[in-house]
Order: structure tokens, then sequence, then C-alpha cells
């Protein structure tokens, strides 16, 4: 059974190794987020927003074209038609409607490409909230258009100037930020990484994603259950959500796409499966990219999703069990498969989901199953790496 237990562990990951300072602002998160999220009130604005806000249900696509070049029956999850044009909207529209429910009064969040601090931003001006953005002064100058999206949307954005000047920096900061002012700021987090119970929960309300593809496998094909589930994973949030209602489903195969940047023995990469140790990461135990003495090692991927050290506990347990198969792709396979969606399907799709179709070369599938894609973003905001790339 992959669940969580009443402490926040995956097996062996997950937790809350947090400092001291922290432990008021967890402990009120963990005794009320489930309760909350449970009460009719919070369901039926959530599922409002959802539907008439972030455009939910987003379709099942079958793309014939991709299907008859693989050779199986492939559907497409299409995450990329969100509001904002990815699905980390899911998550921050579940965060932001639990803060209110919790009295707080100001946003904080951290963010390395800028995609989860707009999200971010996006439900604090729905919200009428006060937001604040941590990002390290380095991403800042590398994800301009973000920085600006973030201040049109209301947002203050700090540069975190400390250590290498990116998302760890940012976090720190974000960190500190929540220990001075616990009372009135809620933290959120995008994806299904920190302290126990942001990863469960953020991986519930991302959930959506697998509640809506198993409806839509039934009215399409007759059964809920796909045979393959394919997804990227950078913390793991989208992956969290396309496999959650299939974790005690044996007999879907459960694929998660990671970022092996130059090649996962180059030192360039962020294939966390492949060459991560047990470690403590943002609070949690998970596996980690990390040096003989414990040192965080820089990742290495073309997206800037899926550029992170670690992976999220419940990935963690995934590769330890054995329920998960984890693939590395390498940025020039990403690329390649993301051209190829455009043109076999008409869909540029995010570099981070450009992952998850490249996966398709090192599955082993017969010709009679079906498998689903989650396509976790659009790929405009990617428009000058592809430029760069040029290859097309
Ligand atoms: C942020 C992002 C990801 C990676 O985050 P997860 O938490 O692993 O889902 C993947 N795809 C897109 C489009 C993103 O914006």
């Amino acid at each position: 059974m992959i669940k969580v237990d009443e402490n926040g562990f995956y097996g062996r990951f997950g937790g809350a190794f947090i400092p001291e300072m922290l432990y008021p602002n967890i402990e009120e998160l963990r005794e009320n987020y489930l309760q909350l999220i449970e009460t009719d009130e919070f369901q039926q604005e959530f599922r409002y927003l959802l539907r008439d806000y972030v455009g939910r249900p987003t379709p099942l696509f079958l793309a014939s074209r991709l299907s008859e070049k693989y050779r199986a029956k492939i559907y497409l999850k299409r995450e990329d038609l969100c509001h904002t044009g990815a699905h980390k909207v899911n998550n921050t529209i579940g965060q932001i409607i639990l803060a209110r429910k919790l009295g707080k009064k100001r946003i904080i969040a951290e963010t390395g490409a800028g995609q989860h601090g707009v999200a971010t931003a996006t439900v604090c001006a729905l919200m009428g909230m006060e937001c604040t953005v941590y990002m390290g002064s380095v991403d800042m100058e590398r994800q301009k258009p973000n920085v600006e999206r973030m201040r049109i949307l209301g947002a203050k954005v700090v540069p975190a100037t400390s250590g290498s000047k990116t998302l760890k920096d940012a976090t720190n900061e974000a960190m500190r930020q929540w220990i001075n002012n616990p009372v009135d700021t809620h933290y959120i987090i995008g994806s299904v990484v920190g302290p126990h119970p942001y990863p469960e929960m953020v991986a519930r309300f991302q959930s959506v994603i697998s509640e809506e593809i198993k409806a839509q496998m039934l009215e399409k094909e007759g059964r809920p259950n796909p045979d393959i589930v394919i997804a990227c994973v950078g913390g793991g949030s989208n992956a969290a959500g396309a496999f959650y209602h299939y974790y005690n489903e044996p007999s879907v195969r459960l694929v998660a796409a990671e970022a092996a940047g130059l090649g996962v023995h180059t030192g360039k990469s962020a294939a966390t499966t492949a060459l991560g140790k047990i470690g403590i990461l943002h609070g949690s135990q998970t596996l980690l990219m990390q040096t003989e003495d414990g040192q965080v090692v820089e990742p290495h991927s073309i997206s800037a999703g899926l550029d992170y050290p670690g992976i999220g506990p419940v990935h963690a347990h995934l590769f330890d069990s054995g329920r998960g198969e984890f693939i590395a792709v390498e940025d020039e396979a990403a690329m390649v498969a993301g051209i190829e969606l455009s043109r076999l399907e008409g869909i540029i799709p995010a570099i981070e989901s450009a992952h998850a179709f490249a996966a398709l070369h090192q599955l082993s599938y017969s010709k009679d199953d079906v498998i689903v894609i989650n396509l976790s973003g659009r790929g405009d905001k990617d428009l000058e790496t592809y430029i760069k790339w040029g290859q097309y």
C-alpha cells in the first residue's frame, strides 16, 4: 500500500525535520488541514474555482498520430490547458482557500524557475491577499518574464542574495520569514516536498488529475484504469496527482521521467533516483543528490522545473518499493520529443513535460496498451530554450 502514515512517512521517507522555531507553524497546519479540506464548504469552493477559474476538467485527448508512431493507444492529460499554463495552480488554489480558513492574511512562497511564484501570485490576486515571493537573485536574472508576471499580478518579489543565490537560498529566506510571522502568514509550497503535511497535502490537491483520468477513461475505454501512466518528476507534484488514485491499483504501471541533463554520469544532471542517497532536504527525509560528506549537489536540467536535487518522499518510496518505474531522460532527448509532439499533435509542450514523452523510447509495452501521459504544462514559457536549441 502506498499511503502516508500519521507521522508523514511513506516507508522510510518523509517526516518533518525542521528547526524547533518552526514547530508551531507546522503543528497548526498538521492539526487542521485534513479536517478543513474534508468539509463540504471547502470542497464546494475548491471545486467551483477548479471548474470556473482553472478550467477543469482538463481534457483527456487521444493523440492519434503519436499513437500510430509509437504503436500503442496514447492519451494526453491536458494540464497545459489549465489557467496559467500548468498543473501548479491546482495546488495554489487549494492552499489559498486553506490559508483563509486558518485566518491567515499574508502569503509567502519561494520559487526557482518562477512558475510556482506565478501560480501563487495569481491566486493571491484572485483572493485579494498580500503576496511575497522569495527568489534567488541569479534566478531572477534568468527568469525575467516570470518576475514581471508576478509583479503585474501585484506580488512583491524579494531577491535572495546569500549562497548560490538560487532556489535553496530562496527557500531558506521563506522559512526565516515564516518563523518570524507565524500567526498571520501561510507559506505555500509548490510541490510534494517539504515537511509533513506538505507532501501529502499537495498530492491531495493535485489528485484531481487522476480522479478525472479515471472518469474519462471509463467514458472512453469502458474501464477506469489505463495500463501505464507516465509523468515527469521535478519535486513530483504533477506525477503524484496523475498517480494518486492508481497507487494501489497494481495493474497500472506508474512511470516517472526524471531529468538526466547532459547524462546521468556527467555531473550535470538531476536524475535523483539514479544518483541520490537518503538524506534530509527541505524538512523531509528523501532521496537527494549529495556528495560523500552530505553536501547537496547542484542539479542540472535544460528544464528549469526539473532542476531540483531531490524528489518528494512519496516518489522516493515508489522507487524504493519498486512500485514506480523511473526513467532518466537527457536534455537532448527531451528537446527532440518536444518538437515531435509539436509536429504530430499541434501541441508545444513545456520542456518538463517533454521528458515524459521522451520516456516512451525507454519503455517496454505492447500495442494493446493504453498509455496516459500527463502533459503537465504548455511550452510558451520555454520558447527561448527551443529557439536556442534550434533543431526544428
Ligand atoms: C514545475 C513544473 C514541473 C515540475 O514540478 P512537479 O512538482 O514535479 O510537477 C513539471 N512540469 C511543469 C510544466 C512545471 O511547471
